[in-house]
């Protein structure tokens, strides 16, 4: 089933964690000369209009993107130099009413001996990735050119198996699978424990809804994951990280019925919220992450007072 698409929500509290945790990451690989190899395993089509009708119907980049922009337009002495990498990428973006997806993202900061390999199996998204892949709204400096790019009509779990460990050695990888199906629970904990032990220095990033009707499966998915990785590597540094952006309680409700009633399947339980694991994080993602969904839960959260 392939009916999710991601300009309802390209902007939303969930994307701002996500990619900044992802610029973070990409940041951190670009300290060392050498090149390395970024997976991008759902990647869908690279570029979101905020004008389009289905953002414009859910409002989510007006409660995410745009609401944190007009908040850092107030406050401009914010000064996490980590956050603000994410910031500037999106301000370029968001001149032109456009927010950047995780390809354009990897793609704008990665060098020109590194290789981007990207896979998206939705027919149309993946047309449009095609295309974006080729605009060029961020200027690179001077004596900097963008990676190399390779784009997969593929399935994104089965590619991240079939070419890992990469020839660089080096590299990372993004899931953001859109958990349409509960089974994408266990296959990104069999997939990312079957990959590391082959790639064990290869950092993984997983991101994850927080739906109260979940709970079981995210838990599971999370405790095998950590259990996994640290019987191949029990010093191997994982960090795990929240955004609660609405309060968890009046989810619950709904999902303690877990035969949802007919208006329940038309309005499924809210996102309350979404994490991002990191398996290999790197240094100070922890302690900086931790202070970043601080400020965002004060900026963009509608949680009770109780709650947050
Ligand atoms: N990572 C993107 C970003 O941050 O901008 C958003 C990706 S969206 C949450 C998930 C995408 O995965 C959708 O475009 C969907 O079509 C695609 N998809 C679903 N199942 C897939 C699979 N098995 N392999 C590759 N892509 C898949």
């Amino acid at each position: 089933m392939l009916s999710y698409q991601h300009a309802y929500h390209a902007g939303n509290h969930a994307d701002i964690l996500k990619h900044f945790v992802l610029t973070f990451v990409l940041k951190s690989l670009n300290k060392k000369e050498n090149p390395y190899t970024f997976f991008d395993t759902h990647s869908g089509s690279g570029l979101y209009d905020f004008e389009d009708n289905r953002s414009l119907k859910t409002g989510e980049a007006s409660c995410g993107i745009k609401k944190l922009l007009k908040a850092l337009d107030d406050t401009p002495c914010f000064d996490f130099p980590d956050f603000l990498d994410y910031i500037d990428i999106v301000k370029t973006y968001a001149k032109k009413n456009l927010y950047p997806g995780s390809p354009l993202i990897e793609r704008d900061f990665m060098r020109s001996q590194d290789f981007l390999i990207l896979s998206e199996l939705h027919p149309q998204e993946i047309e449009n990735l095609r295309e974006n892949i080729n605009d060029s709204f961020y200027k690179k400096s001077e004596d900097s050119d963008f990676p190399s790019v390779m784009i997969h009509k593929r399935d994104g779990w089965e590619m991240l198996k079939a070419l890992t460990p990469p020839h660089t050695k080096r590299g990372a990888v993004l899931i953001d699978p859109s958990y349409e199906e509960s089974e994408d629970y266990e296959l990104a904990a069999k997939t990312i424990c079957e990959v590391f032990k082959k790639w064990s220095n290869g950092i993984f990033l997983l991101w994850y809804p927080l739906l109260a009707h979940r709970e079981t499966e995210i838990n599971s998915m999370l405790e095998n994951i950590k259990s996994d990785v640290r019987r191949v590597n029990k010093n191997t540094e994982i960090v795990n990280l929240k955004l609660c952006v609405f309060d968890k309680d009046r989810h619950v409700e709904k999902s303690l019925d877990m035969v949802l009633s007919d208006e329940d399947k038309k309005n499924p339980p809210r996102l309350y919220g979404s994490g991002m694991i990191v398996i290999n994080a790197p240094w100070k993602l922890k302690e900086n992450g931790e202070k970043v969904v601080e400020f965002l839960k004060n900026v963009i959260s509608f949680q009770s007072q109780e709650e947050s």
